[in-house]
């Protein structure tokens, strides 16, 4: 087993936790032990704070009001844009697009691009561990342009097998779509290798940021991708705000998805001119208090520091894995050699309704422990590895070892008893 203690010199977990006020609560008379966040991450003091703040006083439009609340807003709206593109190593402000989250980012390009690139014939590449929203969007548009998807496998262990990859990337391939993290299994793909393989074929490349944006240093520029999207409230910030980053060169050649106010340059009763990018993309009245909380959001990882926080967040993920392998019945899915904090697994019992991950969560609840059991809507995922659903926990850096001892105990208190669901 590793050492607890190891985690401790990288990171003061319990000063950490006093700034979450959710985390202090009781559930069911336990002390909450909350491993959901791979779904779902909760706010710091500073987050609620600020949000707060804005609303209770500097609330305005942006980009529209030529009066105080509303240029201060504008202002603080796109601080918080170069924040994020700060924090994800673009180049310039102006490549981040903001959107309600990842779902709507792929959208978004799946369509734009999709509309202006992708014809009858043409080839898409995923990988089979891609969540749905990586998924759905690209099979959409093949159903429309007649255009053919693609999926890189995967091996036992959950990692892409690249070799395969090769041989599918060809000059009808335009676009390959992977996740940086499996939200599933937790595999890092090696991203920049397969951007740099998908640009000799000649083809774009989106990286779906969702599980890795508040797990490590994200750097863009090197990894090179296209786009790179991600979730606001799975990075400590609002719910209903993310974005997709996107290289300035090909936001300029692409459509706009949803139209209206804000993305235009001029209009007439005959036709529209549409505004440069982001502004072109994000039609509409955005999320402008969510827009401020992610900002602050970011200013709290970076006083933390991306670094600090994966190095102790591989910790939680080396001490639950060796904890968990040591459960008998306890089978872990996904055991690739660069993994995130993320450990899905299923439990085998002699008993066919032993162990299916909806009856482990409702058992693990009545310890106040929060961990997800389902698809992960990622049934593909689950196809691959011939289980219908995983239970899941995911880690962030303000849990400790002593809630993964707390979990590996109560599934030890439930497995005998078959986990009845109460
Ligand atoms: N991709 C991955 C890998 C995810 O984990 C998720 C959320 N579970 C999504 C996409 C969708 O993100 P959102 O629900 O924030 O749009």
């Amino acid at each position: 087993m590793s050492d607890p203690s190891v985690a401790d010199k990288i990171l003061d977990v319990e000063k950490i936790r006093k700034d979450f006020p959710i985390l202090s609560q009781t559930v069911r008379g336990k002390p909450l032990i909350y491993l959901d966040n791979a779904a779902t991450t909760h706010k710091p003091a500073s987050v609620i704070e600020r949000v707060r703040k804005f609303d209770a006083e500097e609330y305005g439009t942006v980009r529209r009001g030529a009066y105080k609340l509303s240029e201060n807003a504008t202002q603080l709206y796109e601080e918080a844009r170069q924040k994020v593109a700060d924090f994800m190593g673009a180049e310039k402000k102006g490549e981040i697009v903001f959107t309600s989250g990842t779902t709507q980012a792929i959208n978004l390009v799946a369509h734009s691009f999709g509309k202006r690139f992708v014809r009858e014939g043409d080839e898409i590449i995923i990988s089979n561990i891609e969540h749905h929203a990586n998924t759905v969007p690209w099979q959409v548009l093949c159903e429309e342009r007649g255009a053919k998807l693609k999926v890189i496998p995967v091996s036992d262990d959950g990692e892409l097998v690249m070799e395969e990859y090769e041989k599918l990337l060809s000059s009808k391939t335009r676009i390959v779509a992977v996740n940086h993290v499996s939200n599933a299994l937790g595999t890092i793909n090696p991203v920049k290798e397969i951007t740099a393989k998908a640009h000799a074929a000649g083809a774009k490349v989106l990286i779906d940021g969702a599980q890795s944006s508040a797990h490590m240093k994200v750097d863009v520029q090197d990894i090179d991708c296209d786009f790179y999207t991600f979730s606001g409230h799975k990075m400590y910030a609002p719910s209903g705000i993310g974005g997709v980053y996107g290289k300035m060169e090909v936001w300029e050649e692409l459509p706009p998805y949803v139209t209206g106010g804000d993305m235009i340059l001029e209009v007439t009763l005959e036709k529209a001119t549409y505004a440069k990018p982001p502004a072109r993309f994000e039609a509409g009245t955005p999320p402008i208090t969510q827009v401020i909380g992610l900002g602050a959001a970011i200013d709290y990882l970076n006083e933390i520091g991306m670094d600090k926080i994966s190095d102790y967040e591989n910790t939680l993920l080396e001490y639950g894995t060796q904890l968990f392998k040591g459960i008998e019945g306890v089978r872990i899915i996904g055991n690739a050699r660069h993994k995130a904090s993320i450990i899905s697994f299923s439990i085998n019992g002699e008993h066919p309704s032993d162990g299916h991950p909806h009856d482990v969560v409702s058992w693990l609840d009545r310890d106040g422990i929060a961990c997800r059991g389902g698809h992960h809507c990622a049934q593909p995922t689950m196809i691959r590895y011939g289980v219908p659903a995983t239970t899941r926990a995911s880690m962030a850096f303000y849990n400790k070892t002593e809630e993964l001892d707390a979990l590996a105990e109560s599934i030890r208190n439930g497995f005998p008893c078959g986990f009845v669901a109460l």
